[in-house]
């Protein structure tokens, strides 16, 4: 039978074997932990600690700053230390709480509940509570993506178990190794849509995980397990809506106007510990790999640990990086300082011995046509970043240019190594920024 896919897409070099069998190991942070109010997207959430108080590990440390933002909670017990701007991932300086780590980890306790006892308004709340945001790397808080207008429409509740980006290995690890709660989170979930099925999209290079989901779900009549080509994007949002429900969206569509929620599968985790478990959402599964790193493992992490830690923990560099990365090699960003925080929607630090892409020169485009077949988007990726090139805002947008998902998958297959990706991202931010004003 057709595995279920999309149109377009790439089969990258996928490096998962370098850690896809080490189990999640528990990673303790030794030194400061460091809390982004900005690790959302939203307004940042406002402090309500100050330097020299006591907190314990689970307990809140900044209030949501709207509706649209999420509270942040302390990960480790310890005493503020200080409140002030911090470098962060993407390389800006933004305002962070510092936390001196006691190593007690003295904590507070936890209200477990029954989804099926609460009300929609509940679980929710507990949801917003606890400070979920998307976790496949977006960091929209994930209350208000639950929170549709016409919940009754929702036909269909899908958990992003693609982990389509090379050598991440974090989310397979996590339904491995916690499949009921996987399946307990999407529970959860199905109790605010009455009219949802609830889908597991799996690529089909993980039958260990479609085998044990399928297992735990026999009983399940509103949950399916979708296996899926193995393809990159495959996991992106559009993508994976239209390989499991054939339904379609644009930029300017959100997956409630087709019908469908999507939530990353590590999402749907921190759901349960945040409905069933009362817990917020202070962990994340961290994939530390590539070619120069000593021992390629999977942690989960304090929220707040610095990535050079990790890097230690998983035996440090056996070679010089070229590279590194935060996030997978398709969509992450590349790191110039390690010691910067890990936040909600880390996944996974990638050290590469070689830079493929900074070692080759563009040439001139030959019109093979090698990336309008791979744009997911069914876009021509050679001629919008021409005019990207010229800066010809209108043109651009004629011709579909904001329908870029930004995936990289022309880059990835142009033989002239043209920067078509990067062109039209840019472009893309330009008139994002012009429409804001
Ligand atoms: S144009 Fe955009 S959507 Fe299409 S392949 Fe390139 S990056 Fe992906
Ligand atoms: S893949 Fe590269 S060389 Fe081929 S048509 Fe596209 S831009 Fe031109």
């Amino acid at each position: 039978m057709a595995k279920l896919t999309f149109a377009g897409g790439i089969h990258p070099y996928d490096g998962k074997e370098l850690s896809k069998d080490k189990p999640i190991t528990d990673y303790l942070p030794k030194g400061d932990l460091v809390y982004p109010l900005s690790q959302h997207i939203g307004a940042p959430a406002a402090p309500i600690v100050k330097p020299g108080d006591h907190v314990k590990t689970g307990q809140k440390i900044a209030e949501a700053g709207g509706f649209v933002s999420a509270p942040v909670y302390a990960t480790v017990s310890g005493t503020v230390k200080s409140i002030e701007p911090r470098r962060v991932v993407v390389g800006d300086k933004v305002m962070c709480i510092v936390l001196e780590n006691d190593h007690q980890y003295e904590e507070v306790t936890y209200e477990p509940g029954d989804p099926e006892e609460m009300s929609r308004e509940e679980i929710l709340s507990r949801i917003k509570e606890a400070g979920i945001v998307g976790m496949g790397g977006a960091g929209f808080p994930t209350h208000v993506k639950l929170s549709p207008k016409e919940p009754d429409k929702i036909d269909y509740v899908i958990a992003n178990c693609a982990e389509c980006e090379p050598y991440l290995t974090s989310d397979y690890r996590r339904i491995l190794e916690e499949p009921e709660k996987v399946v307990g989170g999407l529970k959860t979930i199905l109790e605010l849509f009455p009219n949802a099925t609830g889908i597991l999209g799996v690529e089909d290079n993980k039958p260990d995980c479609i085998k044990i989901l399928k297992d735990l779900t026999r009983d399940e009549s509103r949950i399916l397990v979708k296996e899926l080509a193995t393809k990159y994007p495959q996991g992106a949002e559009r993508q994976l809506i239209y390989a499991t429900t054939k339904r379609k969206l644009n930029s300017s569509m959100l997956p409630a106007d087709v019908g469908c929620v999507v939530n990353n599968v590590d999402t749907v985790v921190a759901i349960y510990n945040a409905v069933v478990l009362g817990r917020p959402l202070m962990h994340r599964i961290v994939t530390v790999t590539g070619d120069a790193v000593a021992d390629p493992r999977n942690f989960r992490v304090c929220v707040g640990t610095s990535y050079k830690e990790l890097m230690d923990a998983a035996g440090g560099l056996k070679a010089e990086p070229e590279k590194i990365i935060c996030g997978g090699p398709m969509m992450g960003f590349s790191l110039f300082e390690l010691d910067v925080p890990t936040t909600k929607s880390a996944s996974a630090l990638l050290c590469l011995t070689k830079d493929e892409v900074s070692r080759m020169e563009p040439s001139a485009c030959i019109n093979c046509g090698r990336c309008v077949e791979a744009c997911p988007s069914t876009l021509v990726p050679s001629r919008l970043a021409d005019i990207a090139e010229r800066h010809n805002k209108e043109e651009f947008v004629r011709l579909d240019g904001m329908e870029c998902c930004e995936c990289g998958c022309c880059s990835f297959i142009c033989p002239a190594k043209r920067h078509l990706t990067q062109s039209i991202k840019s472009m893309r931010k330009i008139i994002l920024a012009d429409r804001k004003k």
